[in-house]
């Protein structure tokens, strides 16, 4: 287990997220349309966590962090992706069929993690860019994985 500090790009959200051990295996990359407009890059990669293990410790929702629900999701569960109001940085995501579990971006992490891990995974790997491969020693799967719903 491993608390970490992450943050926006403006840094008006701050927050610490504990990683429980082994957490190389929430470690996730989605290749998805969403992520890909959720990030404004080619994938995501994020770690899937129980809701209490990501603390905000500057900025609150509704606040300095806003929400955008999509609901034409393919599990058809509506997913609520958070982001700074003040910079825009993809910070965390939540879906309404499960409030126990919470999603957190890896790229606002502020240490080097992936120094001590890397992802298990990659998921809607039919959305994956014709120009990137398979990581090497991934699982792959061609779409959402169904327990990290
Ligand atoms: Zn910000
Ligand atoms: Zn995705």
């Amino acid at each position: 287990m491993s608390t970490h500090k992450g943050s926006c790009l403006c840094q008006a959200v701050q927050y610490e997220v504990i990683v429980p051990e082994g957490g190389q295996n929430t470690y996730t990359v989605c290749h998805c349309k969403d992520c890909q407009k959720y990030t404004g890059s080619t994938y995501a990669s994020n770690f899937v966590l129980p809701a209490t293990h990501l603390k905000l410790t500057k900025g609150a929702e509704g606040a300095e962090i806003m929400v955008y629900a999509t609901t034409n999701t393919t599990s058809g569960n509506a997913l609520m992706r958070y982001f700074c109001g003040t910079c825009g940085s993809a910070l965390y995501n939540k879906t309404a069929a499960n409030d126990q579990v919470v999603v957190v971006t890896s790229g606002t992490l502020d240490d080097p993690i992936d120094a001590a891990m890397q992802p298990a995974r990659e998921i809607f790997c039919i959305d994956r860019r014709a120009w990137l491969k398979p990581l090497d020693g991934l699982a792959q799967h061609p779409k959402r994985l169904e327990r990290l719903q």
